[in-house]
């Protein structure tokens, strides 16, 4: 600290401009890991949250390979045995779970009504398709599933933030209550 009153004002001010720079090098980016089902489901033995990570492969040709599991917090059972589940179960999971949900219970479907109302608009203007009422149904549970699979991060989160019952991990199966 005592070396700051050598330092001319300008210096001074110098000085701490390349510390703060320095400082903000050196902030731990916490934020750039991103992962879009965490905080959305509980662990289905023992109630905790269920988190992610990621790791890299590497490939053959030289590349890297992100693998995303999710696993159990075990922040109330520090012994609990619940298996981890890699991304893409995890999403296969979600995706079977949209055809058997009640369809109500999803808050969004009004906007993926609206959505495909928009899209069957534009078929029916340009390829002159017609649709079936009934038909609705099957393109909310398609979109819902791909949303899961093709949605940004924001998207995947809002679908199943939007779900009623709350969602279980157990033996790598997902289930609602
Ligand atoms: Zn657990």
């Amino acid at each position: 600290m005592q070396n700051y009153i050598k330092l001319g004002k300008n210096k001074l001010k110098l000085f701490n401009k390349v510390q703060t720079m320095l400082n903000g090098n050196f902030i731990p980016k916490t934020e750039s890991k991103e992962f879009a089902f965490t905080k959305l489901i509980r662990c289905g033995y023992c109630g905790s949250g269920i988190s992610a990570d990621e790791k890299f492969k590497k490939l053959k040709d030289g590349g890297t390979n992100r693998h995303v599991y999710y696993f159990c917090t075990k922040a109330r059972n520090i012994d609990c045995s619940n298996s981890p589940i890699n991304e893409p179960s995890l999403i296969n999971e979600l995706a079977e779970l949209m055809d058997k949900v009640n369809l109500d219970e999803l808050e969004v479907r009004d906007r993926i009504e609206n959505e495909i109302a928009r899209f069957n608009k534009f078929r029916a203007g340009v390829l002159g398709y017609k649709q079936e009422k009934k038909a609705i149904d099957i393109d909310v549970r398609n979109y819902a599933k791909y949303l899961l699979k093709e949605g940004t991060i924001m998207e995947k989160r809002e679908l199943l933030s939007c779900l009623q019952s709350k969602l279980f991990l157990k033996d790598r199966k997902i289930t609602l209550e």
